[in-house]
């Protein structure tokens, strides 16, 4: 249901509209990175983000990450808090949603849009394009065989162009002849 490895479901209920689903990490046992002795837990700290829509409606997740501490006397970690790619650190967006930004706004969609359609602000999705985008347009084996990478303007209207390097980001088509896109389409 989750579509989340790694992740289990503890409970979901609609909050102001909005489906809220609260997770936690599957892993019975946690090992200390540092030296491998089972970690004890220490707290739980809650992180909320957006995630993709489910069942006709926005949703979020609220993950209950543990913060573990290592009780080995000679080791030197303490305590840390789980991490997982899914829902990385200091990111409004799931992991997930932030990729499928970067294919939308790949597909011609604008940025102020797709942030719209989140309940985001742009520069959010401005960096999941960033992140998500670049390292596919920079792959040698998506862009051999297309002369040239172009951005359309349309998609970029006026105060979201600024930060863009077209050369880098393609997102629709271009007077150059074929274009790589961003969504593997
Ligand atoms: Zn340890």
């Amino acid at each position: 249901m989750l579509g989340l490895p790694g992740f289990r479901l503890l409970a979901a209920e609609e909050v102001r509209g909005e489906l809220e689903v609260t997770v936690e990490t599957s892993a019975a046992r946690v090992g200390c990175d540092a030296c491998r002795v089972v970690a004890t837990l220490h707290d739980r700290r809650e992180v909320v983000v957006r995630d993709v829509d489910a069942f006709w409606r926005r949703s979020r997740l609220r993950w209950r990450k543990r913060v573990c501490r290592c009780d080995e006397p000679l080791c030197a970690a303490r305590t840390w808090t789980e991490r997982s790619d899914a829902i990385r650190p200091r990111q409004s967006l799931a992991e997930r949603v932030r990729k499928e930004a970067c294919r939308r706004v790949g597909r011609g969609e604008s940025l102020a849009a797709v942030a719209r359609d989140r309940g985001t602000g742009w520069h959010t999705i401005m960096k999941a394009v960033r992140e998500h985008g670049v390292p596919l347009v920079d792959d040698p084996a998506r862009t051999a065989s297309v002369p040239a990478v172009g951005v359309d303007e349309t998609s970029f209207p006026e105060g979201d162009a600024a930060p863009l390097d077209p050369l880098r980001v393609g997102a629709g088509p271009s007077d150059h002849g074929p274009v790589a896109r961003l969504d593997g389409a």
